[in-house]
């Protein structure tokens, strides 16, 4: 079905998310780049997209330079472009969008979880429980050896790479596995890797399987924001799981016959959605859920 753009099935598509939510006993919150978008994070939406977020890399393709090869050939340059990525979605303030999702799971009885290909860590950064995340393609808050000398994974808290944003080239030195000495590389899930270490995103998708369980049989509503058709995984993981499916997306916001369609960025949608949850509470005389 395509998205819902007049106004007035707008404000339809809006109280219908609205009314899923209040009726839901648990959410599953999917999240893709776009989620980011209103932090002000890239989204690399294109070969264009990736081009205005690193110019150095125009002529160049986001998954040429987000694969571990470059780590073993030019640890300079791949630390530079995930240099500059860890450090951007360590400063990044997560918008008040994570807020409204964090208050609507609070008061459900089964909760959330979120599953997420991002890692940039914002929904852990925003006060969700690190036991309620899975994160598809790993973190860049974690990192591991290039060799997988069996060292294992360590927090990344500590490091600070110096990037050169003409080149996007590390001026500093690379940080280093402290089992082995090599070059050590973030824990995410890059095009062409078969050195990834899973372990961590494997401890996470058993707790979410765990969920799954203990909500079976209970309204679940799936909200999926900025997950684009590129990569479906948390498009096709959010049509699949829930009994009502909420889709924000400014630009792919297609969903199943018996979806609930916002064209619309995350941020802006959530806020709209919380403004009905609000008024529906003013007027039953109940302060807890809306803002
Ligand atoms: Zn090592």
């Amino acid at each position: 079905m395509p998205p819902i753009n007049h106004p007035f099935q707008f404000d339809v598509a809006l109280q219908a998310a609205a009314d899923a939510i209040r009726a839901a006993e648990g959410v599953l919150i999917g999240a893709g780049a776009g989620m980011g978008v209103d932090s002000g994070l890239p989204d690399f939406r294109g070969p264009e997209g990736f081009w205005k977020a690193y110019p150095p890399f125009r002529g160049r393709q986001f998954a040429e330079l987000s694969t571990p090869h470059w780590f073993r050939t030019d640890p300079t340059l791949a630390w530079g472009f995930f240099g500059h990525r860890h450090n951007l979605y360590r400063s990044a303030i997560p918008h008040a969008g994570f807020g409204i999702l964090r208050r609507w799971a609070e008061r459900l009885p089964c909760g959330s979880f979120v599953f997420t290909t991002n890692v940039d860590g914002q929904f852990q950064k925003a006060g969700f429980p690190e036991d309620r995340i899975v994160e598809q393609h790993g973190s860049i808050h974690y990192l591991q050896c290039v060799h997988r000398c069996g060292h294992g994974l360590w927090q990344s808290d500590g490091v600070r790479v110096d990037v050169d944003d003409a080149t996007i080239r590390a001026r500093s030195k690379p940080p280093r596995c402290p089992g082995c000495g090599s070059i050590a590389r973030p824990n995410i899930l890059m095009f062409g890797d078969w050195e990834w270490d899973p372990s961590r995103y494997a401890a996470q998708a058993l707790r979410y399987e765990c969920w799954l369980r203990q909500v079976q049989g209970r309204r679940l509503v799936a909200v999926d924001l900025g997950a684009g058709l590129e990569i479906p995984t948390v498009r096709i993981e959010c049509e699949a799981r829930a009994d009502v499916l909420i889709r924000i997306n400014p630009r792919e916001a297609d969903i199943p016959a018996s979806g609930i369609s916002l064209a619309v960025g995350a941020l802006e949608a959530l806020t709209k959605i919380d403004a009905l949850l609000g008024a529906g509470c003013e007027a039953a005389g109940c302060k807890v859920a809306g803002s």
